[in-house]
């Protein structure tokens, strides 16, 4: 029954007279212009004719087909997975985005019976993959590092399942999971999908309080975590952690009767591990005891596969849920697709699983294309700031995807092949940095937009199929509909900038929060009726400032993302997007990083504040300083001068590489006393660093 995932183009071609859809228009045109004019990078043609999608037009099939009938398109690719039942073919989805007609609801392949860790694991075992690394493992420390073949890791996912099993964990119970990068935390999700659980790990950088509250609204019946962790130089007592988290939500009458705990010896040995006897209990004492075998629980496309928090870039995290079979069929084929994925491939994602990222594209995703890929305990510039490339050089990476901000040194590693970036816009520079120099000006880049509720990448480049523009993420995936609409929730067409919302549904979207269908409706569907509402800015024209004039730049259609709506600054009327503002700042020679935030002004409403690290070794000066804004005012323009640049030694982020421009708000306004929860900050340190520096 086991299959390897085909090629979208073995489908059945689009049907005649489909109508003409507006993107890549230009670029289909435009080919003979050169490319130092248009700014476009092209790829080249050794990688396109390799590529699964080698050029617009292919695209452009296909994208049509996947617009026109949704029903026929998904089913085609559906149909590789194993179903054990398969969807009624007349009712492939139904959906309802629209408040005024009623609740907003969204399923796909209902009815269908499948199991998510049966098409990761067993299917791809039985197609002869048995013996391929499905992970290998990288410790913090660099003696450390372990691997797991498919078979093997089938066998330990079943002996997990099997004990959460024998202490009564059933289909839809929740699961709490407490634990860092070691290969447990992805065996630990596919067990609890295998026997149809539904988890929700919790990033183990997160506090007791933040830990506790998640325990409390989706009430687990067991947590799962480690005694410690080492990061960097530093041992973490996680299991601490849990502990005060437990005290704190029994008290709100959640009590839990199991903690299963991992000895992570290499952080902390268990002798050491205060522990309560009757709820604690050691993973290697039991789980190795349990049949290797497990059977699957097959569970309809439509039950829960995880609940996961947002990253609380903005406010509180909201409780985002995903089901099984479209985010199995959307996260498999927006891997395959963005990262041009072949078997001979060793892919490398950064994300911590803790985050959506580590959910779609370490494990999942990549999984269910029976790929190879890495496990990252460590930090990134741990034991120095060459170790993400030592670790590519390592294991011959070959994909490498990764935050924009955490481009650490300079190297370039010949085995990369393709490079993906997400979590934040990458400015013009930084994509060029990461282009020239760690890509060696020969691996196109995958800036993927997408976001915990999307399930899987929404807006992305299909690397060999178009022309990249450094800083865009260029186009919509098959079955995405982004549309650009205005204050008042109308649609924009071609040029133009605004909020960006996505119609009709997609297999991997989000379908409620959990317990909350309300607050799903209020945030996401009622700003503007009738569309998915993303949150974010997004302008179709090539306005950005490191973008050439060309003939084409109104008609291109690429998409740039502007930063979060609430990132938007509007000075004395003009809104400027945070992104715009940093960019220009990048673009100076000596700024290695920026970020922007608003801060009130009397009488420009709001007034841009930005935030500067220099590149290395360089003094701070009133020289330097005018003249990076001499540069915002060169690309944008005076309105968009920053009234203060605040020297910086580091930006606050989260360890999934996120500027929190909430905190650098407080800083810039004066807030101090009241900075919020700063347990995800990937450095604490640095947002004292700049309260030091906030006079200079
Ligand atoms: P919260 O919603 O709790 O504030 P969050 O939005 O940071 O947290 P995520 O779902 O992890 O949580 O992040 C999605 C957001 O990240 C997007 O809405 C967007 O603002 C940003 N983002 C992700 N990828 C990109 C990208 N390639 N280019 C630009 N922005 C991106
Ligand atoms: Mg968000």
């Amino acid at each position: 029954a086991a299959q390897p995932l085909r090629h979208v183009d073995s489908m059945a071609t689009m049907p005649s007279g489909a109508g003409k859809i507006p993107y890549l228009n230009a670029v289909i045109l435009g080919e003979a212009l050169a490319s130092e004019e248009n700014d476009l990078v092209y790829p080249s043609d050794d990688f396109s004719r390799q590529a699964h999608v080698p050029s617009p037009q292919k695209y452009l099939e296909l994208y049509e087909r996947s617009i026109k009938d949704p029903g026929g398109f998904w089913s085609d690719v559906a149909s590789q997975f194993y179903w054990k039942h398969k969807w009624a073919p007349d009712h492939v989805y139904s959906e309802n985005l629209d408040v005024r007609k009623g609740p907003v609801q969204i399923e796909w392949f209902k009815g269908g019976i499948t199991n998510i860790c049966y098409n990761c694991l067993d299917r791809n075992v039985e197609s002869g993959l048995g013996d391929t690394v499905a992970l290998y493992w990288e410790g913090n420390d660099l003696a450390n590092d372990a691997s797991l073949t498919y078979s093997q890791l089938l066998h330990r996912v079943s002996q997990l399942a099997n004990y959460l099993k024998d202490i009564g964990v059933r289909k839809g119970d929740a699961v709490i999971v407490y634990l860092p990068m070691l290969l447990e935390l992805p065996i630990t999700m596919l067990a609890c999908a295998r026997i149809g659980a539904v988890h929700s790990v919790v990033f183990a950088g997160f506090s007791a309080e933040s830990l506790a509250q998640r325990i409390i609204d989706c009430k687990p019946k067991l947590v799962i975590t480690c005694n410690a962790v080492k990061r960097g130089p530093k041992v973490i007592p996680l299991k601490d952690i849990v502990d005060a988290a437990l005290v704190q939500s029994s008290q709100t009458g959640v009590s839990i009767d199991t903690c299963l705990v991992y000895e992570n010896a290499l952080a902390m040995k268990r002798e050491k591990t205060n522990w309560q006897d009757g709820r604690d209990i050691w993973w290697q004492d039991v789980i190795p005891k349990y049949p290797t075998k497990c059977e699957v629980e097959w569970v309809d496309a439509e039950d829960p596969l995880f609940l996961l928090y947002t990253s609380g870039s903005t406010g509180k995290p909201k409780g985002v849920l995903h089901t099984t079979g479209g985010y199995m069929v959307y996260t498999a084929t927006t891997f395959k697709y963005a990262f041009d994925y072949k078997p001979s491939d060793i892919y490398w994602c950064t994300a911590d699983c803790g985050w959506i990222t580590g959910h779609s594209y370490v494990t999942y995703g990549p999984l269910l294309n029976g790929a190879t890929c890495i496990v990252f305990e460590g930090a990134p510039n741990y034991p120095d700031s060459g170790r993400c490339w030592d670790i590519v050089d390592k294991y011959k990476v070959t994909i490498f995807y990764t935050a924009p901000t955490l481009y650490v040194t300079r190297y370039s590693r010949k085995s990369l092949r393709i490079l993906g970036s997400v979590g934040e816009p990458i400015n013009p520079s930084a994509w060029r940095w990461f282009y020239n120099v760690v890509g060696d000006s020969r691996c196109p880049i995958s800036d993927t937009w997408w976001q915990t509720e999307t399930g899987g990448f929404m807006i992305t480049p299909l690397p060999g199929a178009w022309p990249q523009k450094p800083g865009s993420a260029t186009f919509p995936f098959f079955g995405v509909q982004p549309v650009i609409v205005d204050e008042k929730g109308v649609e924009i067409e071609g040029e133009c900038s605004g909020y960006l919302c996505v119609k009709g549904s997609w297999p991997g979207a989000f379908r409620t929060l959990y317990g909350d269908h309300e607050r799903y409706e209020t945030t996401y569907f009622k700003p503007f009726a009738g569309y998915y509402f993303t949150g974010d800015g997004c302008s179709r024209q090539a306005k950005l400032a490191n973008l050439h004039k060309s003939m084409f730049r109104d008609k291109d259609g690429y998409h740039w993302l502007t930063g979060r709506v609430d990132d938007v600054i509007n000075v004395s009327g003009h809104r400027i997007g945070t992104a715009e503002v940093e960019s220009a700042l990048v673009s100076h020679p000596k700024c290695a990083e920026a970020a922007v935030v608003g801060v009130e002004h009397e009488v420009k409403g709001q007034a841009i504040y930005a935030f500067v690290t220099l590149v290395e070794g360089e003094p701070y000066s009133e020289e330097l300083r005018n003249s990076l804004i001499l540069a915002v005012r060169k690309q944008i323009g005076a309105f968009a001068a920053p009234d203060r640049i605040h020297w910086a030694p580091g930006l606050p982020k989260t360890r999934s590489g996120k500027i929190m421009r909430r905190i650098l708000r407080k800083i810039a306004s004066g807030q101090l006393g009241d900075l919020g929860d700063t347990s995800t900050l990937a450095d604490p340190n640095v947002v004292q660093q700049l309260i030091a520096l906030s006079n200079c």
